[in-house]
């Protein structure tokens, strides 16, 4: 008789359910559970911080916080952006799951906008966030895409109402 063994737990399976791979459905679960995190770690560190020179940090400095960001990402915008999300972990968690803001509820379809740069105000809590660009079709830029440290202001924002998805629901116009 073939015997199998649990990719999760290594126990023999002796009847193949739910899978091959798995001796429980809560094996399965379990193990998916561990992928979805490990790919949630490596998408945050793979995302570095934005560098800045001396003299452009001398010039920031002066600057409040919120408009500080807003010049930054204004400047940092590719050719072809209309708008960006911004996304962070949440505070005190061990885990590296992001929330995005804004929400289509916030700020359909989900966007600060760009050209005049809308400050990213609407945010959860002062944090490291990951800026992500989007053009006018609702597609995400790969590059630039940075790490910055963002004072929110709107305190009715919390984490959890963030979305999970980086992606945005543009309807067809
Ligand atoms: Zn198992």
């Amino acid at each position: 008789m073939m015997y199998y063994y649990c990719e999760r737990c290594n126990r023999a399976i002796k009847k193949p359910y739910p899978s091959k791979k798995y001796c429980s459905v809560g094996c399965r679960e379990n193990s998916r559970q561990l992928r979805v995190e490990e790919q949630e770690i490596q998408f945050w560190n793979s995302i570095k911080p934005l560098v800045v020179t001396a003299d452009e940090q001398q010039v920031l400095d002066q600057m409040d916080p919120a408009p500080r960001a807003g010049l930054v990402i204004e400047r940092m915008a590719p050719s072809g952006a209309v708008g960006y999300r911004v996304g962070c972990r949440r505070i005190g968690s061990e885990a590296y799951t992001v929330h995005w803001f804004p929400t289509a509820r916030q700020r359909p379809p989900s966007l600060f906008k760009l050209n005049p740069v809308e400050l990213p105000l609407e945010i959860p809590c002062p944090a490291e966030y990951v800026v992500v660009y989007f053009d006018a079709s609702g597609r995400p830029f790969a590059t630039p895409c940075f790490k910055l440290f963002l004072r929110g202001r709107v305190i009715s924002v919390n984490w959890s109402d963030g979305d999970r998805r980086l992606l945005i629901h543009r309807s067809p116009s």
